[in-house]
């Protein structure tokens, strides 16, 4: 067992991050809270503006009231030393930006006083207080003396929403920086960390470590999206390694399948050589003596033919024939005729069992025996030792006129290297050997 490999090799280690989603969030924030501040700063400015216009009425207001009386007094006295500091006065107040006083004269043009702050602008956005001045010489007499205009300093006033639109910025840009660090943290304490956790341990997923379970450091708590995901790849490895599990038993199955298929494929190949030997034996023997059949014969005459032509060693065959068979069938009974021919064929295996002998039947109540190394005198010795055993047998017939037994007629046929190239000319002359001993009379041997 090697070592276990990761499910994905290229997958070992997670491959570096090209961007974090906590740095996308944190910019798409910090992008939403940008704009968000300048709408803010819009609307708080808006609002500020309008505060700070009516504080201005209000002061001028104030300054109206502190200075309202005097003015009249001054007017109805024709104090145009006091009124001169008066107007001086009010000019000097921060909020105002120029006052005018307008005094009216019978039958004229009224005539107008003013005094500017000297930093007014001409777009006078500054709010303007207009005020009749009234005097009471005495209790119940209202008389009009002059009207006061009191016009805001424009410049003060932007200078103070200045200072508040600083204010405003700095504190937006403040909440926006922290509100977007807090969602960063927060992402990141909550979401980022377990993700890389995540990924980790998918990368080192192996098939030997799927029972390792995967496992986030936080609270078990806690039941959301990342639990769902946590329960979601544990179970995916539970059943892939039950999967691998089913997979490894059933390649192991498989595996003692197909070695038993091979001990059979083996057993019936050795069945089938046996067989296949048993066949040829069987196509090479005679059935009903068991002994070789003219099919090996033919095969193995020419194999001891050229033998005792290169070796010039002495080659013999005996034509054996069962005298009047025929008769004997037709007297016994042809099953009793096969069983005779088993005993011939028994009496001649057992005369003939030496190394290199070879009796074969060639058809019929006919026998051949080749008989490699014997010489003629011997083979003819072999020969009647066979008639004589045969004759010790006694197998009885009942219509023979050579005997009252069954006998045999031989003829015998010597290899005669220079007569002879093939060994057909030897099985001729034995057969013609044969036809003698017949012609003589039977049951005899005859060369
Ligand atoms: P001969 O002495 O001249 O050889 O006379 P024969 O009767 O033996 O010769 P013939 O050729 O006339 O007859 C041979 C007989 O052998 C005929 C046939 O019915 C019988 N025969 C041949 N094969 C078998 C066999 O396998 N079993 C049996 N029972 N008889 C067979
Ligand atoms: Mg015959
Ligand atoms: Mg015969």
């Amino acid at each position: 067992m090697g070592r276990p490999e990761p499910l994905d090799r290229a997958a070992s280690s997670p491959a570096p991050l090209r961007q974090s989603l906590g740095r996308r969030l944190v910019l798409a924030t910090l992008g939403f809270c940008l704009l968000f501040t300048v709408l803010a700063v819009g609307v708080r400015s808006w609002f500020a503006w309008g505060n700070a216009q009516y504080a201005m009425e209000s002061e001028l207001t104030l300054i109206d009231q502190v200075f309202r009386n005097t003015l009249s007094k001054a007017i109805w006295e024709m104090d145009s030393e006091a009124l001169t500091d008066q107007l001086d006065s009010v000019s000097r107040a921060a909020p105002v930006g120029r006052v005018e006083l307008q005094l009216p004269r019978t039958g004229r043009e009224p005539e107008i006083l003013t005094r500017s702050s000297g930093q007014n602008l001409a777009t006078q956005r500054a709010p303007t207080l207009s005020r009749t001045l009234i005097y009471e010489p005495y209790p119940g007499a209202r008389e009009v003396v002059g009207r006061l205009i009191l016009e805001g300093s424009e410049s003060l006033l932007w200078e103070r929403l200045y200072h508040q639109l600083i204010d405003i910025v700095v504190t937006q840009l403040i909440q926006s920086l922290l509100l977007a660090g807090l969602i960063m943290w927060m992402f990141n304490q909550t979401v980022t960390v377990h993700v890389r956790v995540i990924a980790r341990h998918l990368a080192q997923l192996s098939p030997a470590s799927l029972g390792k379970r995967l496992r986030l450091e936080r609270s078990a708590r806690r039941q959301d999206e990342l639990s769902l995901l946590e329960a979601g790849i544990n179970k995916l490895q539970a059943k892939l390694s039950t999967y691998l599990e089913r997979q490894r038993q059933d390649e192991l199955d498989l595996a003692a399948h197909r070695d038993r298929l091979a001990e059979l494929v083996q057993e019936r190949t050795a069945e089938l050589r046996a067989a296949n030997a048993r066949l040829e034996e069987l196509s090479r023997s005679d059935p009903l003596t068991g002994l070789a059949n003219r099919r090996q014969f033919d095969e193995l005459k020419d194999v001891e033919f050229r033998r005792a032509q290169r070796l010039n060693q002495p080659l013999t065959v005996l034509m054996c024939d069962v005298d009047h068979f025929k008769r004997y069938n037709d007297t016994h009974g042809h099953a009793a005729g096969d069983r005779c021919l088993k005993v011939v064929a028994e009496t001649l295996t057992s005369t003939f069992g030496r190394a290199g002998e070879l009796v074969a039947r060639l058809g019929g109540e006919e026998f051949v025996v080749l008989l490699p190394g014997s010489d003629q005198d011997s083979a003819m010795r072999a020969a009647e030792h066979v008639q004589q055993r045969l004759a010790e047998r006694a197998l009885s017939h009942g219509d023979s006129p050579v005997a009252p037994h069954v006998t045999l007629s031989i003829g015998l046929a010597a290899f005669d290297a220079e007569t002879m190239d093939r060994f057909d000319l030897l099985l001729h002359r034995a057969d013609e050997a044969l036809y003698r001993a017949k012609a003589q009379g039977r049951n005899r041997v005859a060369d």
